[in-house]
Parts: C-alpha cells; structure tokens; sequence
C-alpha cells in the first residue's frame, strides 16, 4: 500500500465533532504521517505544509470516519441467505453445530474483504470485527482474516470468537427436548479446550499486535458468557488488562437469555459476568437488550461500553435496547451493523439512521428521543472508545488519528444544506462519500478502491461461495431437523414472564 506521508485537505467544511459540535467552513486539514497535524484556515502557506501533497476539498464535508462497533466478518459470504427467524433458530443456519469441516484458508480472506469494501466506500474507516471460526480456528484461517484486513487499509481489531461447550449447555430447556441421538452428536462435535484457546490467544496476540504500523490489531472475546466456562470468561479479562486489548461479549441480547440467566446461573447475565470482575472500560456488551435497572447499574460502574445494533436487532426480532435508561446511567455506546446476514448490509449509515429513529416507539416522551447530535457522538466517540482509541478517533482535530471521511454536498442528501447532522442520520445513505482517509493514507477515491484490487476480489468471492453455499445448503438441512426442537425451546421462554419488555406494540403486552 502506497503510504501517504503529508497530504493537505484545502478548504473544505468540517464537522470536527469535537465537544462544542464545531463545523468550520473553508478549512484546510494537514495531515502528517497518520496523524492530523493542524485544523484551521490557510494553511497552504504555512511552513508546516511544506511538501505536502495538495487536495482540493471545495464543496466537500469532512467528518471523521465512522466506527463499526460490531461486526462477524464471517457471515460475508451469507447476505441475503437465511430467512428471518429469531437469535437462537437462526444461529442453527449461520453457525451450525454439528460442522466439522474447516474452510480453504484463502476463503477467509477474501470474504473478510467484502465488508471491508463496502465499509471503506461508505467512509468507515475502523472495524471492531468479533471473528468466529467454523468448527475452530488455525493459525492459517486467522491469518486470512487478519491478511485480508492489512492489505485493504481499513483500520481493525478481530477477535477469536469461539464458544466452548457443549451446544444444548448454552440454552435452557434445549437438552431435554432433544431426541438422543442429536443429544449425542452435539456431545461429539468438535470443540477446543480452555487451554487450547488461549493458548492460540497468547501466540494471535504476539503475531499481530501492532500490525500493519498499529492500525491492526487483535482484540479477546468470549462470544457470550453462556457459552464459555467461567474461568476462561475471566482469564480472557486478564489477557485483555495485560495486553490493554478490547474485549467483546454479547450479553442479553434476546429474551431466551435472560430466561438462561435465570434458569442456569440464578442471576441476570450481567450480574454473572460482573461477579466474575470482568466488567471494565475494555469490555464491549454487544446489544444490552434485555437488560434491567441493577444490570445498568454494575455496567455503569464498571465503565464497559454498550454495543447498539439496531438494524440487526429488527432483523431477527431481538427487541429494542432501552436507550435512553443506558444513557441516563452514564453508559457509552457505540453502534455497529453485526453481521452481513443479520443486517445484510454492512452500512454505518443505515445504523445511524435507525438508531436515531427507533426509540421514538418505545418511549413517547419527545425530550428523551436521540438527537441526531446525540447518534453521530454514538458513533464516532462510542466506536472511539470500544476501540481502545477514546483519545485517538473520532474527533477532527491536531494530533488525532487521520481517519476521514470526505462528504460531497453537492449530492442530493445535502441539498439543500439545513442542517449538517440532522442530514448526515437522516439523509445520508453513504452513496456521498467521494473519498476515505485510513491513517492518512487514500484508501478509496473517486470511486475506486485503491489498495487491492476489488474487481478481481469479487470474482474470486464469487468462484469461493459456489462450494460454500453448497456446504451451506447441506447444513441447512441438518438445521431443518433441528428447528422444532430450538422452536419450542424459544417459545417457551417467548411466553414467560422475566419482569420487562422489549418488543414494541401491543400484539406483545
Ligand atoms: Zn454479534
């Protein structure tokens, strides 16, 4: 990748989403090495400049780039193929549990790419990507995501997303209603040992820490604490604090959960984990839907940061995170699209949208709906500090990371221009972005990615998903089979009474 050693943004607007909302029109950005080096008016003929390569930004707004908060690159190869169903069924599909066959390595690199495309053409510069294996991962796998995410230019963190028990352990009901012989075979998949999985961390975080001049990096997660042991939750907290990594755990993100909760361990998800001592300002709890009063409290304490997808809640009929009651505690949050199957397209912009429009229906009061100031700080110092970058990204200003997105304001969204962030939620679908800055480099310009070469990576995406799709229609059917059992499993948690809602209109009361 060709690196960019200064480069000058000439007169551009831009909304530096610094902490008094500044928009400074006809501003010059000066960018040196990776970093932003000065914001201000004229500084062409400022010595600083000097041998700075020069760009016209007339008529183009410049944000900072968007964050991604939450991602599973895996699911790339899926937009589109699976039916709306609920979480715990639909997961059968995605991941399914009696898998056993590994991928191609080059698979898992050029699939990672897909997302990271679409992101960097709709100006999301960073990625926190919670990365699963099927059936687990290789050094030769994770070596194709991590690849795949220094050769495009965006700027990630993956995790080793990988459950450790025994698939009818992380439900409730879900071993008794199984016949014996799927009770059996799910006893028999292949699984890793706590040990073997962070063994695998140890050597993932010493081959990849740093990479790429820091703008990749390996993060932790434990995919949900019911789905791990209790010792290897905790042990991942420890990596996270010695290696100051993220560390990424869906909690609470369907009903059926806080059933589990309830049925397994006696106490809400959260209380579980926060027993544990892993809620901390590294941890990200990815969705937070079914969460209550006592559950905010420990993760407002414990300074984690909640992870808002929206779109991906919708889509499988999650429910609606409670906004307002997170904020009101004080607790960051971040925005994400999850996966490409679970919000089939990997758009900041469609997320930003939503989260600044779904919590008008849960909640009537108009004073305590999102603003779209309020959803554009989610997105950019949420996935700042998720990131472990708080101080880093997320705001234009001197000595920040040169992560940028350019807006062109002759495009219909901002036509004509009332108001910049009303119309960046709104209004903006992603289709403006002329040009995206990663570390200050130019990673897509004019139209055209300029760090691979993506026509080429999507015939060969194409070629890639033909077996794959094949492999995934066989598992279907094992899914199939599967079905009424999860079914009855999610409905019996579906009727109970656990204390709240969140499903929205009456036909649920
Ligand atoms: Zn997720």
């Amino acid at each position: 990748m060709p690196e960019q050693t200064a480069l000058l943004i000439r007169n551009a607007k831009v909304a530096t989403m610094n902490e008094s909302d500044d928009i400074l029109d006809g501003c010059d950005i000066l960018i040196r090495g990776d970093r932003i080096a000065a914001v201000e008016k004229n500084l062409a003929a400022d010595p600083r400049s000097e041998g700075a390569a020069v760009r016209d930004a007339s008529g183009l707004l410049a944000v900072p780039g968007l964050v991604n908060g939450h991602h599973h690159s895996p699911g790339n190869f899926m937009r589109g193929a699976i039916e709306d169903y609920p979480l715990e069924v639909f997961m059968l599909y995605e991941v399914p549990p009696l898998s056993d066959r590994p991928l191609p390595p080059r698979l898992n690199y050029v699939r990672t790419m897909l997302s990271s495309l679409e992101m960097l053409r709709t100006g999301t510069t960073a990625v926190f990507d919670d990365a699963f294996y099927v059936p687990v991962p290789t050094d030769e796998s994770i070596r194709g995501i991590m690849q795949s995410y220094v050769d495009c230019g965006i700027r990630a963190a993956a995790t080793l997303d990988q459950p450790l028990l025994v698939e009818y352990d992380k439900y409730p009901y879900l071993e008794e209603l199984l016949p014996p012989a799927q009770r059996r075979a799910m006893r028999d998949a292949p699984r890793m040992t706590q040990e073997e999985m962070l063994a695998m961390y140890r050597k993932f975080i010493a081959d990849w820490k740093g990479a790429a001049g820091g703008r990749v990096s390996p993060a932790v997660s434990c995919s949900a604490p019911q789905r791990v042991p209790p010792e290897y939750l905790a042990a991942l907290d420890r990596l996270s604090e010695e290696h100051d990594l993220p560390y990424a755990v869906h909690i609470l993100e369907t009903k059926l959960q806080r059933v589990l909760g309830r049925e397994k361990f006696g106490r809400s998800l959260v209380r579980y984990v926060h027993e544990l001592g892993c809620i901390s300002p590294r941890l990200e709890v990815i969705h937070a839907i079914w969460i209550d009063e006592p559950d905010m409290e420990v993760m407002a304490s414990g300074g984690c940061t909640v992870s808002h997808q929206p779109l991906c809640n919708l889509r499988i009929g999650s429910g609606v995170m409670p906004f307002r009651r997170v904020r009101n505690h004080g607790i960051p949050v971040c925005l994400g699209t999850d996966e490409s199957c679970t919000d089939d397209a990997v758009n900041m912009w469609n997320v930003a949208k939503l989260a600044g429009l779904i919590h008008h229906i849960t909640n009537p009061d108009y004073r305590d709906w999102p603003t779209a100031r309020e959803v554009l700080r989610c997105l950019f110092h949420g996935g700042a500090r998720v990131l472990r970058h708080e101080h880093d990204l997320g705001v234009l200003a001197p000595g920040r990371l040169a992560d940028i997105a350019l807006l062109d304001l002759n495009a219909l969204s901002f036509t004509p221009l009332n108001d910049v962030y009303r119309q960046m939620v709104f209004s903006e679908n992603g289709s403006s972005v002329r040009t995206t800055i990663v570390a200050g480099n130019i990673v897509y310009d004019g139209g055209k990615i300029l760090t691979v070469d993506e026509e080429a990576l999507k015939a060969e995406a194409r070629e890639l998903a033909r077996e794959y799709t094949a492999t995934l229609a066989q598992s279907g059917e094992a899914a199939d089979a599967l079905e009424p059992y999860y079914r009855e499993m999610y409905l019996r948690c579906a009727a109970q009474d656990v204390g709240m809602n969140r499903w929205a209109g009456p036909e649920y009361p």
